[in-house]
C-alpha cells in the first residue's frame, strides 16, 4: 500500500446554520457549502456511509464516508477530465474498463466516443448507483446504452480475473485511497491492470490533488513505472468541491509511444461539441506541467 492520505480527520458535518462542512484537519483547510432544506437521505451501506443534501448554489450533493463525491454544478470537469484525454489519446479505444464510479458520469463520457465497443462499470457498492439514478438522474443517460454493462463487485478482483489484453483503457474511477478503495491504489492492483490492458493500453487513475497531495501522486507514477508501466502522464483541472479545489488524474502507458502520441484532433473536436469543459485548448493546458509537479515527477 502506498503512503496513504491522511484522510482520518476528513469527515463531512452540517452546522447549525445548515452548512454543510468537510474539515480536513491534517491539511487545515476547510470546505464549505450552504444547504437548502433537511437532508435528502442518509443510509450506510454495506460498504460506506452514504448522503444526499439540496444545496443553495451547487444543486444535489452526495457525500460518502463524509466526503464530498460529487455536486450537479461541477461534476462535468471531473467527468470529462477522467475520461477524455486518455480516450482521445488512445489509437483506437474499442474496449474500456471502469473501476468504481458508481455515479456513473465518467459512464456517460466514455459512451459519447463511438469508437468504444463495451463499457464495463465495476462499482463494488449497488447503491451509489441505485442513489445516483434517483438524484443525479442526468449522470445515469448512457446506463441504458446496449454498450454498457453495470456490474457489483470489487474491482481489485475484476482485474485480478480479467483475461489478459482484455481492455484498451481502464479508468480508475475511485473514492480516496481509504476504506474499500485502499487496494486501488497499490501496486499488486497496477500489476494486475498493466496484465488485462492491450499493448497499447492506458490506465487512468483519479489521483487526488497536486497541490497537496504531491506525495501521493509521486508515488501513484512510480508505483505504476514499477510494475511496467513505460510512461506517466498528468491530467489537471479545477474541481471546486474536492480539497484545494484542484485535481489530477495520472495517466499510465504500457507502451513509450503511447504517451509521446497527440491526441486524435478529429476526435477531440468531435467530442467537445457536447462538452461543458473539454476542448482541445483545455486538454493541452491540462497536460501541462507546473514547474513544481515537473520536478516533483521527475525526482521520482
Ligand atoms: N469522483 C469521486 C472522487 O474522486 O471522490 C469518486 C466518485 S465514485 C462515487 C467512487 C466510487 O468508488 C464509489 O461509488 C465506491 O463505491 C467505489 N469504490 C470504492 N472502492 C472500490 C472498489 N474496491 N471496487 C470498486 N469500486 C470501489
Amino acid at each position: 500500500i502506498l503512503p496513504v492520505l491522511d484522510q482520518s480527520q476528513s469527515s463531512g458535518m452540517v452546522n447549525e446554520n445548515e452548512w454543510f462542512l468537510e474539515p480536513m484537519e491534517s491539511k487545515g483547510t476547510l470546505f464549505g457549502l450552504k444547504l437548502d432544506g433537511e437532508r435528502l437521505h442518509a443510509e450506510q451501506s454495506a460498504f460506506q456511509h452514504i448522503e444526499i443534501y439540496q444545496t443553495e448554489t451547487f444543486g444535489k450533493l452526495m457525500v460518502i464516508d463524509g466526503c464530498v463525491m460529487l455536486t450537479d454544478r461541477d461534476n462535468f470537469l471531473y467527468h470529462e477530465m477522467i475520461a477524455h484525454p486518455a480516450l482521445c489519446l488512445h489509437p483506437n479505444p474499442r474496449r474500456v474498463l471502469i473501476i468504481g464510479g458508481g455515479d456513473c458520469g465518467t459512464l456517460r463520457e466514455v459512451l459519447r466516443h463511438p469508437q468504444v465497443e463495451s463499457a464495463v462499470q465495476v462499482d463494488i457498492d449497488e447503491r451509489v448507483t441505485r442513489l445516483a439514478e434517483e438524484y443525479f438522474p442526468a449522470l445515469c443517460d448512457s446506463n441504458d446504452d446496449a454498450r454498457a454493462q453495470l456490474l457489483f463487485d470489487d474491482g481489485i478482483a475484476y482485474v485480478r480475473n480479467a483475461a489478459d489484453q482484455a481492455f484498451d483503457l481502464i479508468i480508475v474511477d475511485s473514492t480516496d485511497p481509504v476504506g474499500p478503495a485502499e487496494g486501488l491504489f497499490n501496486r499488486a492492483f497496477y500489476a494486475q491492470c498493466h496484465r488485462a490492458l492491450a499493448d497499447d493500453g492506458i490506465l487512468v487513475q483519479q489521483s487526488e490533488s497536486p497541490l497537496i497531495h504531491l506525495e501521493l501522486i509521486q508515488q501513484v507514477h512510480a508505483s505504476m513505472k514499477g510494475e511496467g508501466f513505460a510512461a506517466t502522464r498528468l491530467v489537471n483541472f479545477p474541481q471546486p468541491v474536492y480539497p484545494s479545489g484542484w485535481w489530477s488524474a495520472t495517466l499510465a502507458f504500457k507502451q513509450a509511444e503511447g504517451a509521446q502520441r497527440q491526441a486524435d484532433s478529429a476526435r477531440v473536436e468531435a467530442i467537445s461539441a457536447d462538452t461543458l469543459y473539454f476542448n482541445a485548448a483545455t486538454l493541452n493546458g491540462a497536460l501541462a506541467l507546473p514547474n513544481f509537479v515537473a520536478k516533483a515527477l521527475a525526482e521520482k
